[in-house]
């Protein structure tokens, strides 16, 4: 798979991905695999593993997390 930007190749990694919320509440997912490229720093998350992050913010803000790093689960 190619950089859809600058046509480098994309290689796999992990990402920081920061989602502010309603109130001010920051949650910080940390370790999310990500597909990144090396010429230009895009990050490609596929659905799956964004669908998992989403899942992860939702439970933090349920557990009252107003502002705190989370790192991925794959159980999640
Ligand atoms: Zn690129």
């Amino acid at each position: 798979m190619n950089c859809p930007y600058c046509k480098s190749e994309l290689k796999e990694g992990t990402t920081v991905l920061t989602f502010q919320m309603d109130e001010g509440k920051i949650i910080v997912v940390k370790d999310v695999p990500a597909l990144i490229c090396e010429q230009c720093g895009e990050e490609s998350i596929n659905l799956e593993n964004s669908k998992v992050v989403e899942k992860l913010v939702q439970k933090a803000v349920a557990d009252g997390i107003t502002m705190g790093f989370i790192e991925y689960n794959h159980a999640a």
